[in-house]
């Protein structure tokens, strides 16, 4: 988890490759729905390029796919994903019904100044500056809450400064999952 900008990408890329597990980015599959012009691409279109968020069930049914997959039964890392407690839950129900249960959340913190140099300049259809300002405002609305509600359910959160080298990042996150 992390404000958008945080690096939940790209330390979630190395991540899953280092533990050899799958990497279920809902950003990504978003964003390739919508380069292929998938029924799923039309519907979240509109959302994705304000800023907001993409509804509740239509993240549910993407999850459930990719937890449906045989290649989840050894772990996996989900990125970008739950954004809001009603998709938190629905996560549950879906841990619940195959058993199994989160190891962990990592946090990625990088203040809201860093975040604006950082997405105003990487150029995605989504990184206008009113489009980042809007997409901080939900995080910190909807996404934030969730840390106390996993705290709340016993789910071990993990901070990590998301700020500084790459690979010294990864190295932060790697010990504080004690791997
Ligand atoms: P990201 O790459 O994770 O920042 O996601 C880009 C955009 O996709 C977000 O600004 C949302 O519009 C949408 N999106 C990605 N993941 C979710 C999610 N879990 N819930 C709702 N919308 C999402």
């Amino acid at each position: 988890m992390g404000p958008p900008g945080a690096g939940k990408g790209t330390q979630g890329e190395l991540l899953a490759r280092r533990l050899d597990i799958p990497r279920y980015s809902t950003g990504d599959i978003l964003r390739q729905a919508l380069r292929e012009g998938t029924p799923l691409g039309l519907e979240a279109k509109k959302f994705m390029h304000a800023g907001e968020l993409v509804p509740d069930e239509v993240i549910l049914g993407i999850i459930g796919e990719a937890l449906g997959h045989d290649e989840s039964a050894q772990g996996f890392l989900l990125d970008g994903f739950p954004r809001t407690v009603a998709q938190a839950e629905g996560l549950s129900e879906l841990l619940a019904e195959k058993g199994l249960d989160l190891d962990a959340i990592v946090n990625l913190s990088v203040d809201d100044e860093e975040i604006m140099k950082r997405l105003s300049t990487r150029g995605r259809k989504d990184d206008l500056v009113e489009t980042i300002r809007r997409r901080l405002e939900i995080y910190r609305a909807d996404t934030k809450p969730l840390l106390d509600w996993y705290a709340g359910h016993g789910v071990r959160i993990l901070s990590v400064e998301g700020v500084g080298d790459i690979d010294e990042i990864q190295a932060d996150i790697l010990g504080s999952l004690a791997l």
